[in-house]
């Protein structure tokens, strides 16, 4: 038995992360292994029911190519990581390639002010959102000991740099969990449905994503919480 399954164990019966149940238990890697290639991170493992286990399946394998697609191709890492994960994932999900190639043209501003015309991707808000409500759900439990209540509001938002948030929040005690992720969270010590938690995909794309009331703040805020992506054709 791992140091990590010997720690669990030591906790006694804990139940499903995302709905409570306490049967039809399996270990669920928080975050999923099939995001990760190549060497992967120590993880952190919680309880998930069958039922809510396999229904995150497929979710996990599509937000895959969208990582890649976010992250660019600019490290070598990155681009293994679109050659391992991605392009398999897009062989055998035929829905999601369409999905992917039926791109827009559109002309944007980039970053330095010029109008290029490119590709656009337009991102899957609910599958985002899924996603990113399992993912704070599993840490919750793992940091706090309990389980986020359901019917408590998740919002997400695309941060363009990490260190200014930092800068206004102040530093938030996180866990780097090896190339392909790592995350920081704070929970309001007088309301416990209400947590913040900044996610950092391939070193490359910042999130944040609020419960409760910090759900409502990022709903609230000036940012827009949509996104559309975009693919550099001369990349
Ligand atoms: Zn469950």
């Amino acid at each position: 038995m791992g140091e990590a399954k010997k720690k669990m164990a030591a906790l006694g019966p804990r139940p499903c992360v995302y709905c409570g149940a306490t049967e039809n238990l399996t270990d669920e890697h928080c975050p999923p292994k099939v995001w990760f290639a190549g060497r992967k991170p120590r993880m952190i493992i919680v309880r998930a029911c069958r039922p809510c286990n396999s229904a995150f399946s497929t979710d996990d394998a599509e937000f895959v190519p969208y990582l890649s697609i976010l992250a660019g191709a600019g490290e070598p890492y990155r681009y293994d990581y679109w050659r391992q994960k991605s392009v398999p994932i897009l062989r055998s999900n035929r829905k999601l390639l369409a999905r992917l190639g039926d791109m827009k043209r559109r002309d944007i501003v980039d970053e330095k002010g010029q109008i290029r015309n490119v590709g656009v991707v337009d991102f899957p808000d609910a599958l985002f959102l899924r996603v990113m409500s399992r993912l704070v759900r599993a840490l919750y439990f793992f940091n706090y000991r309990s389980i986020l209540p359901a019917e408590t509001q998740i919002a997400y938002q695309f941060v363009p740099d990490i260190r200014a948030l930092f800068a206004t929040r102040g530093l938030a005690p996180g866990r780097q969990m090896g190339e392909t992720f790592s995350y920081f969270h704070q929970r309001d010590p007088e309301d416990a449905t209400s947590s913040w938690w900044a996610f950092v995909f391939l070193k490359a794309h910042f999130w944040q994503v609020g419960t409760g009331r910090e759900a409502e703040k990022l709903l609230q805020s000036e940012t827009p919480h949509r996104i559309i992506g975009f693919v550099d054709p001369s990349s």
